[in-house]
């Protein structure tokens, strides 16, 4: 008889387990296995389960997942399209950039379902053990070691993104919910002749925020909004964007795929906390990406900040020069041990 193999991943002792597959969770674990340390990623979804985005990789992100050599060509093979344009509609202004047809950068719209799964697979094959449809909702400590059900490891790294449900060693994982923002995102259908472009819409009534519309495979176009005021009016804002705005954006009729869904973006603003209960120097237990409120307003991207936010602390655990040559800017290194230091 077959035995399961998951029944193997739990008669070792892990150096790492990470909470969650997530694009923080698989970068991390990547670095940490190129270190020679052995991880396993509990991912609560399927491989290929999806989740509320935008469906944008922006140019900064191809740009970093190039310097750690992670085969673009994926994306393309996946039906990715390739944005080369942006418009910015600010006050009624309409700005619109071209980029990389000169260098060779660009941007992917592409399903997010599609992209977790790439970096999934990717990871994989790098030699890290995942098991799916697996959520964690407890981690305690027995015998010295960190236990996940009947999973072991002598460190834990939690990368399950804007909200989750987990009991950490007692204490349950909060979040400041209150001063977060929220977003909604739909796919629609629609025959447009128009260049494949990343539209964003900065009305005043969104303060500061926007709703966007991306192209991303096949027909199908990303649209979708977001708010850190006024987070009651949502799908008031949204639906008035689609009816209103979208056919006079796009010139032709539209399908709506699928009933718009709403998550918790976890964009950090000044004087929004990150998580009360991070003390990785006293427990052995890690928060990275989205639960570490990895990305900020000024920099958005949220797919990049999590990857990069993996990297930090994968690079720090190893003592990697190399992570640290490859993200540069000082600042990057020190955000996780000023995020230590303020516990
Ligand atoms: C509406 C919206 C639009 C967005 N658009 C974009 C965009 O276009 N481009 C962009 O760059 N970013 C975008 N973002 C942000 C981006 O999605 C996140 O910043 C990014 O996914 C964070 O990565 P992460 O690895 O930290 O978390 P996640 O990607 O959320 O991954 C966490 C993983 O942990 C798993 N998990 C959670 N709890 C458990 C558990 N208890 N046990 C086991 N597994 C668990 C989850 O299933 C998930 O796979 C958007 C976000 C929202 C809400």
């Amino acid at each position: 008889m077959l035995k399961d193999k998951s029944q193997s991943y739990k008669e070792k002792i892990y150096d790492y387990i990470i909470i969650g597959a997530g694009p923080a969770g698989c970068f991390c674990a990547v670095q940490l296995k190129e270190a020679g340390k052995s991880v396993l990623i509990l991912e609560k979804n399927s491989i290929d389960d999806g989740k509320v985005c935008g469906d944008g990789i922006s140019m900064k992100c191809v740009n970093l997942l190039k310097k750690l050599d992670f085969p673009l060509d994926r994306f393309v093979e996946s039906g990715a399209t390739q944005i080369h344009k942006r418009i910015i509609i600010r006050n009624g202004k309409r700005e619109v950039t071209h980029f990389g047809l000169d260098d060779g950068t660009v941007s992917f719209g592409i399903p997010r379902n599609k992209t977790d799964l790439i970096f999934r697979c990717y990871a994989a094959e790098k030699g890290v053990d995942i098991i799916y449809q697996t959520t964690v909702s407890k981690i305690s400590k027995t015998k010295g070691y960190f236990s996940i059900d009947n999973f072991f490891a002598k460190r834990v790294i939690v990368a399950c993104g804007s909200f989750s449900r987990l009991t950490i060693l007692g204490t349950n994982l909060k979040y400041c919910t209150k001063n977060m923002a929220v977003g909604i995102s739909t796919t629609i259908k629609c025959k447009c002749k128009a260049e494949p472009c990343f539209l964003f819409d900065y009305d005043a009534m969104y303060k500061g925020q926007y709703a966007w519309i991306f192209k991303t495979d096949d027909d199908n176009w990303n649209v979708g909004l977001w708010l850190r005021h006024d987070k009651n009016k949502i799908k008031e804002y949204f639906y008035d964007f689609i009816n209103n705005k979208l056919p006079t954006y796009l010139g032709v009729d539209y399908q709506m795929q699928c009933s718009p869904k709403g998550a918790i973006m976890a964009i950090k603003k000044d004087g929004i906390k990150r998580n009360p209960i991070f003390k990785p120097r006293v427990n052995g237990i890690y928060y990275i990406g989205d639960v570490n409120m990895s990305s900020d307003e000024l920099e958005g991207e949220g797919i990049r900040q999590a990857i990069i936010s993996g990297l930090i602390l994968a690079g720090k655990l190893t003592k990697s020069r190399k992570i640290k040559t490859l993200l540069g800017k000082r600042w990057l290194w020190k955000q996780l041990v000023l995020k230590k230091s303020t516990t």
